[in-house]
């Protein structure tokens, strides 16, 4: 089992080396509408965690073939819940070299004062916050009992925002007719402005979801924006609107050499014609599809 994947590129962090806590399946405290991972009922707990000596050992393996830009901390799920969180952290800032440290999660656990601490000492920590309303969070979100007091997971975020040196992001997802409402906007700005984030990155559903869900109106997602005014608040642009490139073989095994390609990446980066002379690499053996941390990847044999 690997736990590491990529590096893959962001237009916003360079090369992203990720490191992914639950790869062999989901394991969240959320059951999200708009989730790409399969449905699954919410968990308190994280069962049967790898220990952090065999994540530690293939970082260090996959730092002598590449030089990141950033560690990124993932799972399929929730990475807060990973019972030995602290001490990762701690190993992962020792041996990162220039490469910063970054965390995605969603924020349930920001209150638990040992959770609190290990995100403390992330450089970039980047929280979800769909709805700052208890009817959207719940319908959207889904979460555990344990964690389904949002009162709880706003003051833990403005706690931690005060304690926080680093740089603190807040994704927002807006779902069609579940969390694109006025009360909810009315409530994240509110919510918002204590937090006081770096940065706000608003987006919608780009690709299929693990209930039958649409994306919000682009002029609900405007109406956000507007919303949020001063709070330093973007909207994300839709991947697949970026104008796609046109590669012939040669060009594909140059970008190979260089890194994996995912194969949402390549969807959205290739136009047809690119995409059929990959699916034929494959085919002719020159290249290999390869499913890392739960994500599939084109890369060189
Ligand atoms: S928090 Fe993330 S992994 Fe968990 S259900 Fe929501 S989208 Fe999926």
């Amino acid at each position: 089992m690997s736990f590491v994947f990529g590096p893959v590129s962001s237009r916003r962090f360079g090369l992203s080396l990720g490191i992914d806590l639950s790869p062999d399946r989901k394991r969240c405290n959320y059951d999200c509408l708009y989730c790409e991972l399969k449905k699954a009922d919410p968990i308190a707990f994280f069962d049967s965690p790898i220990e952090p000596d065999a994540i530690i050992q293939e970082v260090e393996a996959a730092l002598k073939t590449c030089t990141p830009n950033v560690l990124t901390i993932t799972a399929n799920g929730e990475p807060t819940l990973y019972p030995y969180l602290n001490e990762l952290v701690d190993r992962l800032n020792a041996i990162k070299r220039n490469a910063k440290l970054m965390i995605l999660s969603n924020a349930s656990a920001i209150g638990v004062p040992n959770v609190s601490d290990a995100l403390s000492k992330i450089d970039i920590v980047k929280l979800s916050l769909d709805a700052a309303e208890p009817i959207a969070f719940k319908k959207i979100d889904r979460p555990q009992k344990n964690y389904s007091d949002l009162n709880a997971i706003i003051n833990g975020m403005i706690a931690f925002r005060k304690r926080y040196k680093g740089t603190l992001a807040i994704e927002i997802l807006l779902v069609d007719k579940v969390n694109d409402t006025p009360a909810n906007f009315e409530a994240l700005a509110l919510a918002l402005k204590k937090i006081a984030p770096d940065r706000i990155d608003i987006g919608t559903i780009e690709r299929p979801s693990a209930y039958k869900v649409q994306a919000a109106a682009p002029e609900r997602i405007r109406a956000l924006a507007d919303c949020l005014k001063g709070l330093n608040a973007q909207i994300i642009p839709n991947k697949h609107a970026v104008a796609k490139q046109s590669l012939n073989k040669s060009a594909i095994l140059e970008l190979l050499k260089r890194r994996s390609l995912g194969l949402s990446e390549a969807e959205s980066i290739l136009d047809q014609s690119s995409l059929e002379l990959l699916n034929s690499l494959v085919t002719e053996g020159a290249i290999v599809v390869k499913t890392q941390g739960g994500k599939t990847f084109y890369a060189l044999k």
